[in-house]
């Protein structure tokens, strides 16, 4: 690895002692480069200041100045409340933090201080600081300017365009910005600010060595230099500078994020060579000519993709992703097809034995009379059963092989396996996907999902895969009516129900929780079940099925539900798994603010799939008659499955999101279109929930770009680590190196892993 001087230690750099590197190095920060790359978590201009005259009573301000007097103000109650009074050219303002009085240990007379927080009145008007930044200290306050504003030349002090200076308290001027940085209790703002004054020009300096981008890629993107960035960063001369520098670093993160899937590309698809399958259309027609309907275009175009990957000697490695419903199992059918008519067997493996059995016997439909042979293999067949099969597979006179699990399970051998497909791939751990693939001669893959995201975070979590989306449904589909209900509403919906069911219909009623205990004020599927089944469904045949359940057991609830052998399903998300009961049609989905967009989708996907259409109702606290109390604390239910964790804990919705659930339930009740749907929810969601529930951690490689602020830098930032890896895999060209430093700095362990270099 290349080091230079931004690698050095932080005790070199001026104004650090020995005592200061050690608090660094406590908050992360052990290099020059380090300390660079610790930006402002906040900034404030002259436009967001107020003047302290014009502060009144209900306001919420920020307001910068200097503290004329400060001390302790007991209170007849026995509370202790630090207080300061700060002046800028406007007038005198008290600022009061009841009961810290540890503030009075931080802020000193004639300090430059600058204030948020909402305006009291106590005594006349007050201040009650949520967060207060000390700007610049009473020793060693610059003569004369704006308060040590962060785009003055520091060097040099502004000229005053007036004979007599401004006092120290003047206002700030306009496009004075104020940069307010991640401290610590040992390391306040102003050393922070201090540090920059003393050190940012030799370190701009620095970076400006280490720039990847030329020039006329840097303008092709909109992109400023990467120094001038980090100088934007620490010292910004607008808050839209301020935008223009991070677009940059979101840039950087984007790039090497792909750089690194690109690194994993190569060696999944490129390094060895895969099978290139001859296409003879030997079956592919003949399915053609038997298929009851013709595909969609998108199933079509999809095809063509994927028949070009499996003819290429380079081994397929790609994520087809498409609503419920879109066709998904066709296109892998035709696509196994192509590897049987090339002498090989394809596998589909499934997370739960029902869906394997509800492909099997789909497929089956399908093939007809086809000469080809399937064979299943489910973790509940045992003995001479499991042998008879797993020999059938083995010795090559099965050509499609649907099953569990038990596809990857010690003992079980293909004789020629050539394609690999996984459905609802998210429920697979990498390794169990890597279990089915890895093998000799080395396996195409194509990994289906049935939860649609927005193609930029697609590209973002899995830029190591390419990208097939089947974006139209068959025709003909039948509506999903949609409704949003209050609390009150219970029991008209109910009757609802009953309705259904008495025409012989099936329901399912979803719940967040499990049991009563775990939230007071969540509805739970235990104590329902008990009440509907004394209540409103006497005499119906109802079941209970959740994630606590063993496996076994939900099956066998599940099955006999599929049998039409149950009226009613009381659960929690556990169904939400591609199930596909036709004669179901109507859902009833209980505090429905609990569940992630995403999830409610997968679970409307339950419901008309027969020949009559669906309802599903949504009743949320948060809606029509009922503002619940803590609608906004409703974080969606985890979109991510039961196979990483605990089912139970799968089965609870987690706690708080950022905004009312209320306007995700109206994006819900809108629209049926899965991607629609994944759009609104990461805009109103952020990326955070999505990155943070991959395995890879990714939100961590992720501090400035923002998948839908940078949009537009995903594909070219993609495009370019593709290109550069397929011409230069290992790096090792001299005109890379730049790209290999910043690459194995920022991906150190991973960077090993992945055997870049
Ligand atoms: P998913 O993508 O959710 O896995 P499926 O593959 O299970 O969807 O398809 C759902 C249903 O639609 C199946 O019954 C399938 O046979 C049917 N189907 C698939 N493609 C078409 C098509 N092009 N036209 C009509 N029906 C189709
Ligand atoms: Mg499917």
């Amino acid at each position: 690895m290349i080091v230079g001087p931004l690698d050095k230690p932080v005790q070199f750099l001026k104004g650090v002692g020995p005592r200061r590197a050690e608090h660094l190095q406590r908050m992360g920060i052990l290099t020059a480069r380090d300390l660079l790359h610790h930006v402002p978590r906040r900034y404030d201009d002259a436009s967001t200041i107020t003047p302290v005259a014009l502060a009144q009573v209900g306001m919420d301000v920020t307001v910068a100045g200097e503290v004329r007097s400060k001390g302790i103000v007991p209170t007849r109650s026995g509370l202790r409340i630090f207080q300061a009074v700060i002046r800028d050219d406007s007038g005198l303002i008290t600022c009061a933090w009841p009961g810290q009085t540890w503030v009075e240990r931080n802020v000193r007379k004639g300090d430059r201080i600058l204030v948020t927080g909402p305006v009291r009145h106590f005594h006349g008007r007050q201040i009650q600081p949520r967060e207060y930044v000390i700007l610049a200290r009473a020793s060693d306050a610059a003569p004369a300017g704006p308060p040590s504003a962060t785009h003055t030349t520091h060097t040099t002090p502004p000229i005053s365009p007036s004979p007599s200076p401004p006092s120290p308290s003047a206002p700030p001027s306009p496009g004075t910005i104020f940069a307010t940085y991640p401290a610590s209790e040992e390391l306040p703002q102003w050393i922070f600010r201090r540090l920059f004054e003393l050190n940012l020009d030799t370190l701009i300096g620095q970076v400006a060595r280490e720039e990847y981008l030329a020039a006329p890629e840097r303008d092709a993107l909109g992109l400023m230099e990467l120094s001038a960035a980090l100088r934007d960063l620490h010292r910004p001369p607008s808050l839209a500078r301020v935008e223009t520098a991070r677009r940059r670093l979101a840039f950087d993160e984007l790039f090497f994020l792909a750089l690194m899937q690109a690194s994993v590309r190569h060696r999944a698809t490129r390094e060895r060579p895969g099978i290139a399958f001859a296409r003879t259309n030997r079956l592919i027609r003949a399915l053609h000519g038997t298929l009851p309907f013709a595909l969609t275009g998108a199933q079509t175009a999809v095809l063509r993709e994927i028949y070009t990957d499996m003819t290429s000697g380079r081994r397929m490695n790609r994520m087809l992703q498409g609503d419920v419903g879109c066709g998904k199992t066709v296109v892998a059918l035709f696509a196994m097809l192509l590897a049987v008519e090339g002498g090989c067997q394809a596998a589909l493996m499934a997370p739960t034995e029902i869906l394997a059995e509800q492909h099997a016997s789909g497929i089956r439909r399908l093939l007809g009379d086809l000469p080809v042979e399937l064979e299943t293999l489910l973790g509940s067949v045992t003995g001479r059963r499991r042998d008879r099969a797993r020999a059938r597979v083995a010795g090559g006179e099965a050509h499609l092989v649907v099953g569990t699990h038990a596809l990857i399970q010690e003992g079980v051998e293909f004789a020629t396996l050539g394609l690999a497909v996984v459905d609802e791939q998210h429920r697979f751990g990498v390794r169990q996907r890597l279990a089915l693939a890895e093998r000799d001669p080395r396996p195409d893959t194509l990994l289906m999902s049935a939860t649609p995201i927005p193609r930029s975070l697609a590209m973002t979590l899995h830029g190591e895969l390419d990208l097939s989306t089947i974006d139209e449904l068959p025709p003909g589909r039948l509506e999903v009516t949609t409704r949003l209900a209050g609390p009150g509403e219970r029991p008209a919906v109910l009757r609802e129900v009953c309705r259904h069911l008495d025409r012989g219909r099936q329901a399912y009623l979803v719940y967040p929780a499990i049991e009563e205990s775990e939230r007071a004020d969540l509805l739970a599927a235990e104590a329902e079940f008990e009440r509907l089944r004394r209540e409103e469904l006497a005499g119906r045949r109802v079941a209970l099925m959740h994630g606590r359940m063993k496996g076994g057991e939900q099956d066998r609830i599940m099955r006999a539900f599929q049998a039409g052998e149950l009226d009613v399903l009381v659960a929690t998300t556990v169904i939400e798994v591609g199930i596909d009961v036709p004669n179901a049609t109507v859902m009833v989905i209980e505090n429905a603010e609990r569940f992630g967009l995403s999830q409610l989708h997968q679970l409307r996907g339950r419901v008309g799939r027969g020949t009559e259409g669906g309802l599903c109702v949504v009743i949320s606290a948060g809606s029509a008659d009922d503002a619940g109390p803590d609608e906004t604390s409703g974080r969606p239910a985890t979109d991510r499955p039961a196979a990483r964790r605990p089912l139970a804990a799968a089965d609870r919705p987690a706690a708080t999101g950022p905004r009312p659930a209320t306007d995700r339930l109206e994006v819900f009740v809108r629209t049926a279109d899965g991607f629609e749907i994944a759009a609104a929810d990461l805009a109103i969601r952020g990326q955070g929930d999505f990155f943070g529930a991959e395995q890879h951690g990714h939100s961590a490689d992720l501090r400035f770009a923002d998948i839908v602020k940078h949009e537009d830098l995903i594909r070219p930032a993609r495009d370019r680590a593709r290109s550069l890896i397929d011409a230069d895999p290992q790096l090792s060209d001299a005109r890379h190196q730049l790209v290999r430093a910043h690459l194995e700095r920022r991906y150190a362990d991973r960077v090993k892993l992945f055997g870049v270099g």
